[in-house]
């Protein structure tokens, strides 16, 4: 309500301005910038020498050339650069630090670093998904870190620390047997980096809690392991129940929240499907009349291709065969739900691989699986915020959005690899980096 008051109050200013009051703090000083061309995140194709007139928080109209610029407005000159809209990976890990078997794996994440270390190094995390151009994170998790997303995001609001804007899980949910810690003595009671509950009782019980404790998404394990069996298919273990799954799933549409999935393929992805997930993670093999029921019930697709191409084991062992399966029945899958129209989403994963890596190395293996450089980049802008419920306000360049704008020096049309060299990032109105215009 007092924000509601506030805004009014604001809105008022702003409505009431005459030239005596235009030094008034509470107008906003107007940017604009010059965008030698314009991929807006919505639209097919590109605009030429466009200026992006920019108040506050907020974009305030695109304008051609020949528009007049009010004295006093501050240029930004990125007329031989390509400006998009803030990008969005909707599938990270911000307190996860990489889980490469020669440094301990997933398990020294929880077991060798405390709360404090681990929270700097979602702080370091934040920073590098913002210097990269990613304006806005969907965070599928903390790994062990409890309700750590919530606060980051707090801090980043507060403006305590640098980031992007956050989407968070806490501390998702998945089966007694269904997730890590574990290959451990039986007599030890190992702390799980997800919230572990058997029936649908208690499935409802922790979408509750994480809900009260700002949850924004829920996200849940549909599968656990893999391998491959005898005839060489790739098996995953399914963990919830689909009673399981529609007790969260209810739980959370009652809160106008949505729930992520975490599903390999098989019994685990059919649940997934059957019990009403809203996206599907991973998803590395799903069968065409899975497709088909993903297009009826509207499901998103999040790939994260990426991840299944590093730390590979060695050819002929039992795990080396399962991740060399992981990539080829993805590969395929991912080709169909091109296809097939699927509404696929970016998503790296990034925390499962060090945050030292780029995040937009996803957009190479979308590409070269097929998918057009513009389709790829809307799936990590207008398609992303119309996942998170946000159309028009992040994800595009247009009258009403949020200032999240950035830039690269070539042509991601041309080369998609150039988004890997964001130069320019503004975020929310304020620019957070510029390599490009003085
Ligand atoms: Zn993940």
């Amino acid at each position: 309500m007092r924000r509601l008051l506030l805004a009014l109050f604001a809105g008022c200013l702003l409505g009431s301005v005459t030239p005596s009051q235009s030094n008034s703090p509470a107008v906003a000083t107007l940017i604009v910038i010059r965008a030698g061309s314009l991929i807006d995140g919505a639209s097919d194709a590109p605009r030429k020498n466009q200026l992006i007139f920019v108040r506050g928080k907020r974009i305030e109209k695109i304008a051609d050339p020949s528009a007049a610029i009010p004295a006093g407005a501050t240029i930004i000159d990125l007329s031989s650069s390509t400006v998009l809209p803030g990008l969005i990976d909707s599938h990270t890990h911000i307190f996860l630090w990489g889980e490469d078997p020669a440094k301990g794996g997933y398990d020294v994440n929880i077991l060798k670093a405390g709360i404090a270390l681990r929270a700097a190094r979602a702080t370091f995390a934040v920073r590098r998904a913002l210097e990269q151009g990613f304006t806005t994170l969907r965070d599928v998790e903390t790994e062990g870190a409890g309700y750590g997303d919530v606060e980051i995001k707090e801090a980043i609001a507060e403006g305590t620390i640098p980031g992007p804007r956050l989407f968070v899980v806490t501390r998702a949910i998945s089966s007694t047997g269904g997730y890590n810690l574990e290959g451990y003595a039986p007599e030890l009671a190992m702390p799980k980096g997800a919230q572990i509950i058997d029936g649908p009782v208690e499935a409802r019980k922790a979408a509750r809690e994480q809900l009260e404790h700002g949850a924004d998404w829920i996200k849940v394990y549909m599968t656990h392991r893999s391998w491959v069996d005898k005839q060489g298919n790739l098996v995953s273990q399914p963990t919830l129940t689909v009673e399981e799954l529609k007790a969260i799933v209810d739980e959370a549409h009652g809160w106008g929240k949505k729930v992520a999935c975490h599903a390999y393929n098989g019994i685990g992805m059919q649940r997934a499907l059957d019990g009403g997930c809203d996206s599907i993670e991973h998803g590395l093999e799903i069968t065409d009349a899975q497709m088909a029921q993903m297009l009826r019930q509207g499901t998103w697709y999040c790939p994260t291709l990426s991840p299944y191409y590093d730390d590979w084991a060695p050819a002929g062992t039992p795990d080396g065969k399962r991740d060399r399966a992981r990539a080829a029945v993805h590969e395929i899958t991912f080709r169909k739900a091109l296809q097939a129209h699927l509404k696929i989403v970016y998503g790296t994963d990034m925390g499962g691989m060090p945050w030292t890596e780029p995040l937009a190395q996803e957009f190479r293996r979308l590409v070269g699986l097929g998918m057009p450089p513009m389709d790829a980049i809307q799936s990590a802008t207008s398609r992303a915020a119309d996942m998170l419920e946000m159309k028009g306000e992040i994800g595009v360049i247009a009258p009403g959005a949020f200032a999240d704008i950035v830039a690269v020096k070539g042509d991601p049309l041309k080369d998609v690899t150039e988004l890997e060299h964001v130069r320019f990032v503004m975020h929310d109105g304020s620019i957070f980096k510029n390599e490009l215009a003085k």
